[in-house]
Order: C-alpha cells, then structure tokens, then sequence
C-alpha cells in the first residue's frame, strides 16, 4: 500500500485537520468564553474524557441542555486517553457480542469525520500473530465467521515477504484485518467537545465533582466550585468511576498500564505507510503485545517513535496516587517483545507514559443505570479496550439516560450480572 492509502491528502483543509498543538489551543478559548450562569440542566456529564466527550456530543445534537464537568484539561494525560493512538477492528476476540455495537461505532466515526472534515480513523490493517488456541486467536476467528468479517490468513513465508520487519515462531498463527487501523484520541476527544459547545452544550473544566445525590425529583451534583441540578446523570469518570458509583465500585480494579515510544535502529520501515498495527500473543508470557506505526507529530501529535503497549493487568493503583514514573523493569518488559519479534525496532527507548485501565471481573464493559436510580446511567470498566467504542457509547448513554433504553445489543454490558 501507498503511503496516500493510509493519509487522506484531498481532504479540505478545515479547522478539524489543524496540527493538534492548534486545535487544543482553539478548544481552550472556545471553553474560556463558554459561561453559563443556569444551575439547572437536562443531563449533567460527569467526566469529559473519552465517553464523556462523545456523550455531550450527542446529548447537546439532540436538543438538550448539557452541562459537562472535568476534573483536568480537555483532553489530559492523566485518564486512560492520551497516548496519540487506539486500536480499532471488528474481528473481536474479546466477545463477539461487540460487533454489532462496533458496527455503529465506525459508521458514527464516519459521520464525525464528515461533519467536522477531520480524519479520525486511519486504515492501516492490523496483523495478528500467536498459537492457534490462543484466546485472540479462537477468539478472532470467532468472531470473523460469525459476522463475515474480512481476515486473511498468511502462511510464514508470504508474512516473511510482506511483513519482514517481524521474526514469528514457528506454529504461530498470522493473519491480518484489513479494514482494522486506529483512531486518535485526543484529537477525537476535542472535537466531541468542540462540536458539543458548538452545538449549545456547557463544559467546565478543572471542576472536580466531589459528590451527587437525589435531591427531590432532580439529582444535585455538588463540584469544588458550584452545586448544580439536572434531571438525568451521566456518570463516565473513567478510572475515577470507582470513587464516583461506590455501589458498583466492588467490580472494578484501576490497574497502571505503560505505552513506550522507542526509536527503530531502521526508521523507514516502520513509518505510517510501510508498517500496520500489529498484535502478538506471546506463548512465553501472560496478556498480548500491541503496537502501531511511526506517525508524524504535526497531525497525530506527539511522541515521536514507534509505539507499543502490553495488554495485560499491571499494579492495581489509585488514580490519585498512582506512580507515573516508569521503572526499569517496565522498559524492560517492553523492550523485550520487540528484541524477541521485531529485531530492527529497537536501538533506544524515547519515552514511556503511564496509563490507566479499569477493569472488570470478565473484562467487559458496564453499560447500565446505577442500581437504584432511574436518571442516573453510568458507562464504566472498559477494560483496556474502550476507546474505539466512544463514538458509539456517547448514542448509548444518550438513548439511555433521555429515552430510558436503547435499541443498541446492550445487555451483555448490564451491571446486573454481577449482582
Ligand atoms: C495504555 C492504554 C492503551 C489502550 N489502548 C487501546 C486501544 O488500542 N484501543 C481501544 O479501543 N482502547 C484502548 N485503551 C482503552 C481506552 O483508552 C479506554 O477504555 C478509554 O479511554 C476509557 O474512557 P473513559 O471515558 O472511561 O475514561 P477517560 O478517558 O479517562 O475519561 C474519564 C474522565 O472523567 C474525568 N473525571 C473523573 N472523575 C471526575 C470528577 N470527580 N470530576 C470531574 N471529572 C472527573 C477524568 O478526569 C477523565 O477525563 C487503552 C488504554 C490504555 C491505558
């Protein structure tokens, strides 16, 4: 594939294609200016992150009156969306019971990509590798054959020729998905909540929300600045979710996870346009290695190098306490995969990040009304693997906190099975 496969060069440029730097810069005098003296809203949004962005979105697209609440800047690095890049694909060996929902997801990236000229989703394919009974492998097929989704398998010797920048045991299987890629967080989570201002919705930054309650027939959100009423919450604080619904808080565990940057000893092979996405089920350890291609900071912003992350559990933390400081053995765990699978990527590391991932007892997402509260929804424990879902999760939490459900395939997400 060209390299003008993977970058839309005809797309207009428009005010969503700014370099990222720029973008930001915009949001924050569009948020600086967006006062709003009413303490009584339709839906008050807890958390502008990921979920949070994409629900005032919708929210205010549909006529209601919004307000948004985050605790930090929009967007920040201290929840579990900073980092450049997500994975996106269909073939989910998490649960094939995802797919319908994955379906609407692309199709709503699609429709924010049009309505504000960006470009959110990058196609890049992405490469599977690892023994034919592991989880991502039975898992993926799974779900392939069930919703005829493209993935081809490649025998060693085509992979060798097409994709030499790994080595790959022997017994493993390879296969790739070709419509897979990545979408970019931050610059999704800044026009979620620029389209959402534009649209009417109020968002007030560095306002932590210290509590809620009902309060008579309107439920009271009390900040570190204000009190504020509103018919319907929306509870989407990300690794904060477990401070904020204590009653569901007994089925999440906010675990640090660290994505590293490194320098390739040979750059142009694993630039955008020469390299995919990649997964790797490494026999040898437990979780699966993951990682993208070198993007170019002025669009997707920074850090510069080569990208990879392990999708394991790490320390369970606190996310106010949490230690950001990478360790020697973090490094180490990540280099290690790519010396083992992709000797030409490494030569130095540049920088690694901490994150944070809340997760649940089976590792899928909570999609539900807070047990006991008919106006209170909350969208939570997406396990290391939500972000690509944001598109369709902010239409979710709409349909379910205004309409009271959703004619989304939800029910496998219901807090109630762990009651
Ligand atoms: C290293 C790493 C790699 C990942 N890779 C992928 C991937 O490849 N593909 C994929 O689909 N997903 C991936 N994920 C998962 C995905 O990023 C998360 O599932 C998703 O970002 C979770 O969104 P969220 O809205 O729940 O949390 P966040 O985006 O963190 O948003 C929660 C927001 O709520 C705010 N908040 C919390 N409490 C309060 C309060 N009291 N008052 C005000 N504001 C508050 C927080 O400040 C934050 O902004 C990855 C995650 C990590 C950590």
């Amino acid at each position: 594939m060209k390299r003008r496969d993977f970058i839309k060069t005809s797309a207009a440029f428009t005010a969503a294609n700014l370099p990222l730097p720029l973008l930001y810069a915009q949001v924050q005098n569009q948020l600086s200016k967006n006062d709003n003296p009413q303490t009584l809203f339709d839906a008050i949004v807890l958390g502008v992150g990921s979920m949070g962005a994409a629900t005032c979105y919708y929210l205010a697209q549909q006529g209601y009156n919004v307000l948004g609440l985050e605790q930090f800047d929009i967007p920040h690095e201290l929840g579990s969306h900073a980092g450049q890049s997500r994975i996106i694909r269909k073939a989910y060996f998490e649960h094939p019971d995802y797919v319908p929902l994955l379906e609407r997801a692309y199709k709503n990236w699609q429709s924010l990509e049009e309505e504000t000229g960006a470009q959110l989703y990058v196609k890049t394919g992405l490469l599977y590798f690892g023994k034919p009974e592991h989880a991502l492998i039975k898992g993926l097929r799974e779900s392939a054959t069930k919703y005829s989704i493209h993935v081809d398998d490649f025998s060693e010797q085509q992979q060798v020729t097409q994709f030499p920048q790994f080595t790959i045991p022997s017994g493993y299987d390879r296969l790739i998905e070709p419509d897979a890629g990545f979408v970019t967080p931050e610059r999704s989570v800044l026009l979620y909540t620029q389209r959402a201002l534009q649209l009417g919705a109020t968002i007030r930054t560095k306002e932590k929300t210290l509590e809620w309650k009902k309060s008579g027939s309107t439920i009271q959100v009390k900040t570190a600045k204000g009190t504020y009423q509103c018919k319907k919450l929306i509870i989407t604080a990300g690794p904060w979710a477990k401070k904020m619904v204590p009653s569901l808080s007994n089925n999440l565990k906010v675990t640090r996870q660290m994505i590293a940057w490194v320098k390739p000893k040979n750059w142009n092979k694993f630039e955008l346009g020469n390299f995919p996405c990649w997964t790797i089920a490494d026999h040898e350890k437990p979780g699966i290695y993951y990682g993208f291609p070198i993007l170019p900071i002025d669009k997707f912003g920074g850090p510069i190098g080569l990208k990879l992350a392990h999708h394991f559990h790490g320390t369970v933390s606190d996310p106010d306490s949490i230690n950001r400081t990478p360790t020697a053995e973090d490094e180490a765990n990540l280099v290690y995969a790519l010396n083992k699978f992709m000797p030409e990527a490494y030569e130095s590391t540049h920088v690694m990040k901490t994150c944070m991932y809340t997760n649940t007892p089976d590792e899928n997402f909570i999609l539900d009304f807070v047990p006991g509260y008919q106006d209170v929804v909350v969208a939570m424990g997406f396990s290391g693997h939500g972000f690509k879902f944001a598109s369709v999760v902010g239409e979710i939490m709409t349909d379910l906190a205004m309409k009271g459900s959703t004619e989304l395939p939800i029910e496998f997400l219901s807090a109630k099975r762990f009651s």
